[in-house]
């Protein structure tokens, strides 16, 4: 079935069509180019002329062939079904399109977003006569054993609850009927729709406070993320953000994860679609798909889809969030993002900012950005809800100086800056201690000093501190040599030393070392500080330098992030008794070991 005719192609440029005759349509409606239906979306309009920016490859298309309109924006469908997909920029589920049109995507190609044929089974939650709202819950499906999705009336329908279902029901089957004020019956299916480039309404924001756990040492204890927190990932190739990333999509205490790969590399994309389906929830034991949305950017679709897939990604991202879960969506990389804005805006010859960007990508960025957040969502309820949003860039050269890492760290809350130079070392994640920030970590330090330990944010301010003075003395090394400073001084080496291998650093691929707890955190850096305490005491008691950095609990400090979590506890203990031995006996004269 063809949509109307509305106009016909005037000029063809890559992803970029201009049509004349467009007098009908509107400003971000999608449209079909051609008989071979190709996906666009009108991205300007002047006059009759309208400027197409199309998702699919446009070779062998030419001036004169017609451009159908669909009087539609571009929208994403949201209903069960949607976990555990793998979809392009424009939602289109990449696992059904391979079977129905093997490796290549052919164009134009029309397979429904969401299956229509699955039978779910829908719980009731709202009763028949309440009076409901936009954003109520009328019912639950069990998703998959992860999630259980909240179906909610649609934005713009209240009214009184005449009729709900119970039971097996496809997306498309009515499940609900709700009559308006006017008498009006609305019949209510789970599948919903939604612009992708309109946020989605909610009640209000509210301040993030508590923290997103990652397990990541580097990021929970020095520069932690809230839920509903928005972060940003620049690093020079190879600097480990992909990585990270990954690390982030499988450990974060999140409901729900969105995630994005907007074609930093060909074959990465490949990895996490293999690697994502193996991989186990430690909490639940699920395979973590079984909460995750993927959204792939293939080779085979043009750059202009990565534009779409940023919009895509934070909407579904936004719709479990009115469900009052806590989503996180990771974008990885919004570099590629921009410079597909880049290349539609040299297309469109519009006036070029800073190194050829448009001079609105500040400005997309952060209305990308300002839809993260933790919000109370629509609903008579009040629940809860939030979306955190992780944004890799990748600047060439690694040189941050570049337009999108400047625009985006005017944004975010918080910058883990890699480092060259660490991942140089070896030193992963190379989270760069002395460039990166966290805005959120004097109110999460406080939580989870409340509810994790006492010395929470006393110990982080102290290994800061720590690092800071390591770079200084470092700095006078460098200068008159390392004789020139005292034994208090080596101390303080010493222990930023411990700080750095045995605490910071963290191998993303060993079993025991991937994620560690927030509380063996707190009791890591615990050991490290108490012994660097107590070495500074029997430093100026008189005892020996040489001893202290000899003693044998330096070895256990070097075990801690191999000790599985199971047997913590003992260790801990086990440690702590031996630091209290040895300093005894350093302190009473004699040799530790
Ligand atoms: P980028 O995406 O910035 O180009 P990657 O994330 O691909 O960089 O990381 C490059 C390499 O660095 C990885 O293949 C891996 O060998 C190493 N690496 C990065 N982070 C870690 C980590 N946390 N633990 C162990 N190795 C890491």
């Amino acid at each position: 079935m063809h949509d109307k005719k509305t106009g016909t192609i005037y000029k063809v440029a890559g992803p970029l069509i201009v049509a004349t005759g467009m007098r009908d349509v509107h400003m971000h409606d999608v449209v079909r180019v051609s008989e071979k239906q190709l996906i666009g979306e009108i991205i300007e309009l002047r006059g009759d002329k309208a400027s197409i920016q199309v998702y699919e490859d446009t070779a062998g298309i030419g001036p004169g062939e017609p451009v159908y309109m669909t009087g539609e924006p571009l929208t994403v469908e949201l209903a069960p079904g949607l976990i555990e997909g793998i979809y392009d920029g424009i939602e289109r589920p990449l696992t059904e399109i391979y079977k129905v049109s093997g490796d290549r995507i052919s164009r134009g190609i029309d397979v429904p977003k969401l299956d229509r044929e699955k039978k779910w089974d829908f719980v009731p939650y709202a009763r028949v006569g309440d009076e409901v709202i936009p954003g109520d819950i009328l019912g639950t499906v069990d998703e998959t054993p992860a999630v259980t999705q909240r179906i909610m009336v649609p934005n713009g329908i209240s009214g009184k609850l005449e009729w709900l279902y119970s039971g097996n029901a496809t997306i498309v089957d009515t499940i609900a009927k709700i009559k308006d004020k006017k008498g009006k019956i609305h019949e209510i299916q789970m599948l919903q729709k939604w612009p992708v480039r309109v946020r989605r309404p909610y009640q209000k924001k509210v301040i993030p406070d508590a923290p997103m756990v990652t397990g990541q040492r580097n990021i929970d204890t020095l520069f932690p993320i809230a839920k509903g927190g928005i972060a940003c990932i620049p690093g020079p190739f190879g600097s480990g953000k992909t990585v990270v990333q990954h690390q982030l999509a499988k450990w974060a205490d999140a409901d729900i994860i969105i995630y994005i790969g907007c074609g930093e590399r060909g074959n990465e994309m490949t990895d996490v679609l293999k690697e994502f389906p193996e991989l186990h929830d430690p909490r639940t034991g699920l395979s973590l798909m079984k909460r995750t949305v993927l959204i792939a950017n293939t080779s085979d679709m043009p750059v202009a889809a990565r534009e779409a897939s940023i919009y895509t990604g934070i909407t579904i991202a936004e719709y479990f969030r009115d469900m009052g879960y806590k989503a996180a969506i990771i974008a990885d990389s919004t570099s590629r993002w921009a410079e597909a804005l880049r290349e539609m805006s040299g297309r469109l010859e519009e006036m070029p900012g800073e190194e050829g960007y448009p001079a609105y990508l500040s400005t997309r960025l952060a209305e990308f950005y300002e839809r993260a957040g933790a919000v109370i969502c629509n609903g008579k309820d009040n629940r809860e809800g939030a979306v955190t949003a992780i944004g890799a860039v990748s600047p060439p050269g690694g040189d941050t100086s570049e337009p999108v890492s400047q625009a985006t760290l005017r944004i975010v809350k918080v910058f883990w800056g890699l480092s060259a130079e660490l991942a140089y070392q070896r030193h992963f994640p190379a989270i760069d201690w002395l460039k990166s920030y966290s805005l959120y970590d004097q109110k999460l330090g406080n939580y989870f000093t409340e509810n994790i330990d006492e010395n929470w944010s006393s110990q982080v301010a102290e290994v800061k501190f720590l690092l800071q003075q390591e770079a200084e003395l470092n700095e006078i090394v460098r200068l008159v040599g390392f004789d020139a400073l005292s034994e208090k001084d080596r101390l303080t080496l010493d222990c930023a030393r411990l700080i750095r291998e045995d605490f910071l650093q963290q191998d993303s691929f060993r079993e025991v070392d991937t994620y560690t707890p927030p509380k063996k955190q707190a009791q890591m850096v615990a050991a490290i500080l108490g012994w660097y305490h107590r070495s500074r005491d029997a430093l100026r008691a008189g005892a020996e330098y040489r001893k202290i950095i000899n003693m044998g609990v330096l070895g256990m400090i070097a075990r801690m992030k191999y000790e599985p979590d199971n047997k913590w506890d003992g260790f801990y203990e086990e440690l702590d008794q031996e630091m209290r031995r040895e300093f005894a006996e350093i302190r009473s004269g004699g040799d530790a070991a």
